[in-house]
């Protein structure tokens, strides 16, 4: 009796200690599984490229996206070398971002989505009004151009320079409004459209403002336009509401004519993939002879420039007024 006794508390001992084996490895498999959710930020970048690819999905989506990012379905070899190729694009996106802000040794994990997120997350404790700027072209990516056909085809006008110029006139007015700019580029360099897009997705700005001018057939006309982003919705405050606000202000300021707002076309992937409201301004005709003439003045750029931030400031008061009168509808609602 007392040997069977013996050999059954063998047994169970025996079971308890296999149990818990399988309960540790299971947790520590678990423990793999879960940590690639980590990297969500910088796979949104991923995301972003392979959505330019097919259709936009809808708000929700992309809100998916940037809270799993690893939810994502099988991966194939070939999404396995994409994947690290946008690895690598996101690791230099983040220097490039980490470059312009406060920099803190200690933020700067292995893992550059850990970076972003941090740094996201400290701009905005810190920052309640963000805007990002994003100056058209640079590098050898001119833009359009305006030739004097009087003096051997001389370059009078390039947008790429007149982009940046009055974006950065926008900023310094627009940082003593209290509102922090992010550039998408600060000096002649010519970055991929894509990248300047992701960078700007990864962080929480609120909306995003690219600076152009525009050539059309007719060159007697002149004026200003703005392409807004049809795709992303926004509650409350999107887009077109920006773009309104923005071309209103900018013609107000210059006393330019308004050509009208516009949805963005398939191509126009810097306004089209952006994930928060985003126009792209039309500042000018450079097909226009006047109107080159004007563009060129300094005094007409910083007037530009103060449209722009006017713009901007009332888009931000407007959008927290039609938040607040919503907040109160949702409350009576309920
Ligand atoms: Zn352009």
């Amino acid at each position: 009796m007392k040997g069977k006794m013996a050999l059954f508390y063998v047994l169970l001992s025996l079971m308890f200690f296999l149990f818990g084996t399988a309960c540790l490895w299971q947790f520590a498999k678990n423990r793999e599984d879960t940590e690639p959710a980590a990297e969500t930020l910088a796979d949104s970048s991923e995301s972003l490229q392979d959505q330019g690819q097919g259709k936009m999905p809808g708000q929700q989506e992309m809100q998916q996206t940037k809270a799993g990012g690893g939810a994502q379905g099988e991966a194939t070899s070939e999404d396995a070398a994409q994947e690290e190729a946008a690895k690598e694009e996101t690791s230099q996106k983040s220097d490039a971002v980490a470059e312009e802000l406060p920099s803190d040794e200690a933020l700067y994990d292995e893992e550059e989505a850990v970076v972003s997120e941090t740094l996201a997350t400290l701009i905005r404790q810190e920052h309640d009004k963000i805007v990002v700027l994003d100056p058209g072209h640079g590098g050898d990516d001119l833009g359009y151009t305006a030739t004097d056909k009087d003096q051997k085809d001389q370059i009078l006008l390039t947008e790429k320079e007149f982009a940046l110029d009055v974006a950065l006139r926008t900023k310094a007015l627009l940082e003593k409004e209290d509102i922090f700019v992010i550039m998408t580029r600060e000096g002649d360099t010519g970055e991929d459209l894509k990248q300047r897009v992701d960078r700007a997705n990864v962080l929480p700005a609120d909306f995003f403002v690219s600076i152009h001018l525009s050539m059309k057939d007719d060159s007697m006309l002149h004026g200003m336009s703005v392409i807004y982003n049809d795709q992303f919705y926004s509650r409350g405050y999107g887009s077109s509401d920006l773009a309104e606000q923005l071309l209103q202000s900018v013609t107000d300021k210059t006393l330019e004519a308004p050509l009208g707002i516009f949805p963005c076309e398939e191509e126009e992937e810097e306004v089209r993939l952006i994930v928060m409201p985003g126009v792209r301004l039309e500042m000018g005709c450079i097909s226009n002879r006047q109107e080159v003439r004007l563009l060129g003045r300094d005094d007409y750029r910083q007037k530009v420039a103060e449209g722009i931030c006017e713009g901007i400031r009332l888009a931000f008061e407007n959008r927290q007024t039609e938040q607040t009168k919503q907040n109160t509808e949702d409350d009576t609602d309920e």
